[in-house]
C-alpha cells in the first residue's frame, strides 16, 4: 500500500439512495476533479458542476463538488468530494472514470481514516472514537464515542506523557551532568514528586469499574429459565421484533440469541439462553453449557417461569445455582384466572431481587418490566464524570504506565540509581505513547482499522 497512491471510494450508504458521496484522497485528487468536472473549484466551497466522462464527453450527472486541499483536510492530503445522485449506474460510471486515472485506486476499508492517523490529524484513541461513533446504537454510546473522537482520553494521555518526559529530562540532566558543580543536587526529587502525582491521576482514571467499556459493549441481560417458560416470546416482546424462533416444542432454542436494544438511550444486550436443563443430546448439552456460561457472566438475569404451571418453587431452586443478580418473571399470567400483572420486591437471601408477573403472549406487564430495565441501566451508567477508559486496550496501556511509575517510585524510595529511575519513566512514557499511537504501534493498526467500512 504505497502512501502516494490516490484512493477513492463511495463513502455514503448502499445505493440506490437519494445522494451518493464519492471521495478522492491523494496527490491526483485535483486531477480527478479536472477530468470529471473540467476544473478545480475554490477550496471548501460547494460548487454545482456537470460531471462528464472525459473519454466520450458524455454528461454522467450534475453534482455538488467540493475541494479540500491538504494539509487542511480531514486526511491531511488533497481531497475531492462529489455529491451525486445515488443510482447504481451513476456511481459505477464515476468510479470507472476514477479507476482509469493513473495513480488512482479503490480505497481499502478505513484507509481514509488511516491516512488521517498517519498524517497526524487523529490519534489512535480518536480513530477508535470514530469507529465507535459509526457503530453507536444508543444515545449514551454516541455521546461517549464523540467525546473520545474529540480527545477525551487522547489529550489527557498526551498531557500525562509530556509530564513524564519532563520528569525524565530532570533525571537525565542529573545523570549527564553529575560531575559538574553547578547542577542542583535534587533534580531527582521533583521528578519523583511529579511521578507520584501522575500515578494518582492515572489510578483515578482506572478506578471506574469498567463503566466506559460496559457502555461500549452494552449491559448484558440474560433471559433464562426452564424450557417452554416463554423466554423466546419474551425476548421478541422486549426487542419488538422477531429475533428468536418461538416454538411450542421444548428445547428448540439451542443457541444463545443476542439482541441489542436501546432502553432510554442506554445500550442493553438481551440474551435468550437455551432452555437450561440437563440433556443427553450432545448438541443440546453444548447449548446448555453455553447458556450457563453467558448467563453466569450477565449483569442481570431475567429468570422466566411458567406462572400458570405451579412449579415456581422448583424453578427457584434451579435459579439459586446462578450466582448473578436475578429477577423472577412469572409468565403466562393470561392463563391464570385472577392473577393481576405487576411487580413486587423481595430481598431475602439468595432469592430474586424483584418479581414481575407478565404475559409475554398478550404483552401485559411488559411496560413495567421495560421501565424497570431502563431504570436498572440508568442506575448502572449514571455518574457525573464521563468515563475515560472505553476499551480494554486503554486499560492495559494505563495499567502498564502505572506499573512503570510504581517501579520508578520504588527505585527512588530505595535511593536507587538514576539510570534505573530514568528507564522506568521511559517505559511509562512509551506505554502512554502506544495508547495514542505515537510510538511503535504497527502491530495494532491492522486490528484497529479492520473494523472500518470502505470509504471511511
Ligand atoms: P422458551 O422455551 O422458554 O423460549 O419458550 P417459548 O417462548 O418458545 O414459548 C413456549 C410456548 O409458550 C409457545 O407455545 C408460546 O407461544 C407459549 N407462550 C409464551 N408466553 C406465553 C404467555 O404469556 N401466555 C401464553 N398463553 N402462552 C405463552
Amino acid at each position: 500500500m504505497a502512501s502516494d497512491d490516490t484512493i477513492f471510494a463511495l463513502s455514503s450508504g448502499r445505493p440506490p439512495a437519494a445522494i451518493a458521496v464519492i471521495r478522492v484522497c491523494g496527490p491526483q485528487a485535483g486531477r480527478a476533479l479536472q477530468q470529471l468536472i473540467g476544473r478545480v473549484p475554490p477550496p471548501r466551497h460547494a460548487t454545482l458542476a456537470r460531471v462528464r466522462d472525459p473519454a466520450s464527453g458524455e454528461a454522467i450527472d450534475e453534482a455538488v463538488a467540493l475541494w479540500f486541499p491538504g494539509p487542511r483536510s480531514e486526511t491531511g492530503e488533497d481531497m475531492a468530494e462529489l455529491q451525486l445522485h445515488g443510482g447504481h449506474a451513476v456511481i459505477a460510471a464515476v468510479l470507472n472514470v476514477l479507476g482509469g486515472i493513473e495513480g488512482c485506486r479503490p480505497a481499502e476499508p478505513g484507509e481514509f481514516t488511516r491516512r488521517a492517523f498517519e498524517n497526524g490529524r487523529l490519534d489512535l484513541t480518536a480513530v477508535e472514537g470514530l469507529a465507535d461513533l459509526i457503530a453507536a446504537e444508543a444515545g449514551a454510546q454516541r455521546r461517549q464515542a464523540f467525546r473520545q473522537l474529540k480527545g477525551l482520553i487522547g489529550d489527557r494521555a498526551e498531557a500525562w506523557r509530556r509530564q513524564i518526559i519532563e520528569a525524565l529530562a530532570l533525571v537525565e540532566a542529573r545523570i549527564d551532568f553529575s560531575d559538574e558543580a553547578d547542577v542542583p543536587e535534587d533534580l531527582v526529587a521533583p521528578a519523583l514528586r511529579a511521578a507520584q502525582q501522575l500515578r494518582g491521576d492515572i489510578a483515578a482514571a482506572l478506578a471506574d469499574s469498567g463503566r466506559g467499556e460496559r457502555l461500549h459493549d452494552g449491559l448484558v441481560v440474560a433471559i433464562a429459565g426452564p424450557p417452554n417458560a416463554g423466554k423466546s416470546t419474551l425476548l421478541n416482546r422486549l426487542a419488538r421484533r422477531e429475533a428468536a424462533i418461538v416454538s411450542p416444542h421444548p428445547g428448540t432454542t439451542r443457541d444463545v440469541i443476542e439482541v441489542h436494544v436501546d432502553l432510554d438511550g442506554y445500550p442493553v444486550t438481551l440474551l435468550d439462553t437455551a432452555g437450561i436443563r440437563d440433556s443427553d443430546h450432545p448438541v443440546e448439552q453444548e447449548g446448555v453449557r453455553r447458556a450457563r456460561e453467558r448467563a453466569a457472566a450477565a449483569d442481570l438475569i431475567l429468570w422466566v417461569i411458567d406462572g400458570s404451571a405451579g412449579e415456581a418453587g422448583r424453578a427457584d431452586r434451579v435459579s439459586a445455582e446462578l450466582k448473578s443478580e436475578y429477577w423472577r418473571i412469572k409468565n403466562k399470567i393470561d392463563l391464570v384466572a385472577q392473577n393481576p400483572c405487576g411487580s413486587n420486591e423481595s430481598r431475602s437471601g439468595n432469592g430474586p431481587l424483584r418479581t414481575f408477573s407478565i404475559s409475554a403472549a398478550t404483552g401485559s406487564g411488559i411496560d413495567a418490566l421495560l421501565g424497570a430495565l431502563a431504570d436498572f441501566a440508568r442506575d448502572y451508567f449514571s455518574t457525573t464524570e464521563p468515563a475515560l477508559v472505553t476499551r480494554a486496550r486503554h486499560r492495559n496501556a494505563l495499567e502498564e504506565t502505572l506499573a512503570a511509575l510504581d517501579r520508578a517510585l520504588a527505585e527512588g524510595k530505595r535511593g536507587g540509581g538514576e539510570e534505573l529511575i530514568a528507564e522506568e519513566l521511559r517505559a511509562a512514557a512509551t506505554a502512554l505513547g502506544r495508547l495514542t499511537g505515537r510510538v511503535d504501534v504497527e502491530d495494532l493498526l491492522d486490528v484497529i482499522f479492520r473494523d472500518f467500512c470502505i470509504g471511511k
